[in-house]
C-alpha cells in the first residue's frame, strides 16, 4: 500500500551497505520505522531526506513489517543545527525526546508541529538555549498528556501563596500543608512557577522578552527532566549525559 506524509528523521542506522532504517515521525501515521534502500549510495535521490532532522514529504510503501521509503522530497533539511555544537547538541536530545516517547504509528499532530517549530526555531538559536529547551520540554510533555497543574495545589486545590513545591509524583504544585503528603517534592518558589507558566503559555519563537536569571533556569531544567523522565517511564537521556561531558571537558 501507497501512503504520502510529510515526516521528520529522528534517528537513522545504515543497514548492510547502501541502506538505511530511519525512525521518522511522521504527521499522519506518528512514529514509523522505514527502510530507505540506496540512501548511501552517492547519487542516491534521498540523500537529502534520510538525514537525522530532515524534514520532507514522503512516499512509503508499506509492508508487512515495515515501511520503505519510495521517495523524499525535501521541505526544509535544517541543515543549520549541525554547523553548530550547541545546536546540534540540544537537537538531539529533543529528537531523543520525542523518539523515547511515542510509540510506532500513534499520530500526535501537535507534536509534530512542536518538534517542527522547534527544529526551526532552534536552527537559527545563538543564544539562551537553556530557556529555549526549557519551554519546549514543558509544552512537549503538555501535549503529551502530561501538562503539569500550576495554578492552584495538585492536591487541596487551594491557591498557592509563597510557600510552594513542585510534586513530581502528583504533576503539579502543592501548598505548604500538603508537604507532608510528598516528601520527594521539588523546592520552587512563586518566582520559578511564574516563569514556568511564562515558558509554557509563550510561543516557540517569542521567549526573548522573557528574562530569567541563570541559576532559576538550571533549577527548572533540573525539575523538567526529572518530570519528563517520571512521566515517560525512562532513567536518562543519552544526549543529556553527553552534553554534560563534552561541556565538563570544556568543549564548550
Ligand atoms: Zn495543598
Amino acid at each position: 500500500m501507497l501512503v504520502k506524509s510529510e515526516g521528520i528523521v529522528l534517528r537513522e542506522v545504515k543497514f548492510e551497505e547502501t541502506n538505511k532504517i530511519l525512525t521518522i515521525f511522521s504527521r499522519k501515521y506518528g512514529k514509523v520505522t522505514a527502510m530507505a534502500r540506496g540512501a548511501l549510495r552517492p547519487r542516491s535521490p534521498l540523500i537529502a531526506s534520510s538525514q537525522v532532522f530532515s524534514y520532507s514529504d514522503y512516499n512509503f510503501y508499506k509492508g508487512k513489517s515495515f515501511y520503505h521509503v519510495n521517495q523524499g522530497d525535501i521541505i526544509d533539511s535544517f541543515y543549520s543545527i549541525r554547523e553548530d555544537m550547541n545546536r546540534l547538541l540540544y537537537g538531539a536530545y529533543i529528537l531523543e525526546l520525542v523518539d523515547s516517547s511515542i510509540v510506532e504509528e500513534v499520530p500526535n499532530e501537535r507534536l509534530f508541529e512542536l518538534l517542527k517549530k522547534g527544529l526551526k526555531v532552534l536552527s537559527s538559536l545563538d543564544k539562551d538555549f537553556l530557556k529555549f529547551i526549557i519551554a519546549f520540554e514543558i509544552k512537549y510533555i503538555s501535549f503529551l498528556g502530561y501538562r503539569p497543574y500550576l495554578n492552584k495545589c495538585v492536591l487541596c486545590d487551594k491557591d498557592i501563596n509563597n510557600t510552594l513545591k513542585f510534586s513530581i509524583n502528583y504533576g503539579g504544585v502543592i501548598c505548604k500543608d500538603c508537604f507532608k503528603l510528598d516528601h520527594y517534592s521539588e523546592k520552587m518558589d512563586i518566582l520559578m512557577l511564574n516563569f514556568l507558566k511564562d515558558l509554557l503559555y509563550a510561543p516557540l519563537d517569542e521567549l526573548d522578552e522573557i528574562k530569567i536569571p541563570k541559576d532559576v533556569m538550571f533549577k527548572l531544567q533540573d525539575i523538567m527532566v526529572k518530570y519528563i523522565l517520571n512521566n515517560i517511564e525512562k532513567k536518562k537521556f543519552y544526549s543529556l549525559d553527553f552534553m554534560k561531558s563534552i561541556k565538563k571537558n570544556g568543549g564548550l
